[in-house]
């Protein structure tokens, strides 16, 4: 098992949509501004 990137910085959310997908994002990914898509509805954000 291999842990890569998980660390207390990064965030879980549900997807703010369809509120079923859960997305996670670091603090990395956030201070570059990468997007998101949410696997279940499609729906894609920067927060
Ligand atoms: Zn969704």
């Amino acid at each position: 098992m291999v842990e890569a990137e998980k660390s207390e910085d990064s965030v879980v959310f549900k997807c703010p949509k369809c509120n079923e997908q859960e997305i996670s994002r670091t603090k990395h990914e956030r201070a570059i501004a990468t997007k998101y898509v949410c696997p279940g509805c499609g729906f894609e954000g920067p927060n």
